[in-house]
C-alpha cells in the first residue's frame, strides 16, 4: 500500500516510519491538532451554527446535491456535525442538527429530517 502524507497527502518516500513529505507538513498537522483540542464549546458552537446555516441556505434553494467545493459552501468544515450513523458496508450519514446529509466523491447529498 502506499503511504501518504498526513497533512497533505503526497505520496511518502523513504523511511518506513516517516508520516509526513516535510517539515512545513508536520508542523501544520502538530499545530492544528493542538489547536482544535483546545477549542472551547464557543468556539464548536460557532462552527456547527455556520454549518447549519450554510445546510439551510443551500436545502432552501431547493438544491439536494452540490460539491463541497462550491463556492455557496465556502465557509463549511465537514469535519463538524452533530451526530454520525454508521451501518455496516453503508457510507456514514451525518447530522448537522435538522438536516442530514452523505457525503460521497467531494459532494454532499443533503435532506432535511422533519
Ligand atoms: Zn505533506
Amino acid at each position: 500500500m502506499e503511504r501518504r502524507c498526513a497533512e497533505c497527502g503526497a505520496p511518502l518516500t523513504g523511511r518506513p516510519d516517516k508520516r509526513f513529505c516535510c517539515d512545513d507538513c508536520r508542523t501544520a498537522f502538530h499545530n492544528r491538532r493542538y489547536h482544535d483540542a483546545g477549542k472551547g464549546a464557543v468556539e464548536v458552537n460557532r462552527i456547527l451554527r455556520l454549518n447549519r446555516r450554510i445546510l439551510a441556505a443551500v436545502h432552501s434553494s431547493g438544491i439536494r446535491s452540490i460539491p463541497l467545493s462550491d463556492s455557496r459552501m465556502r465557509g463549511y468544515d465537514p469535519r463538524y456535525f452533530t451526530a454520525m450513523e454508521k451501518a455496516p458496508l453503508r457510507r456514514p450519514v451525518y447530522h448537522c442538527y435538522e438536516y442530514s446529509f452523505i457525503i460521497r466523491s467531494g459532494r454532499l447529498y443533503l435532506r432535511q429530517i422533519s
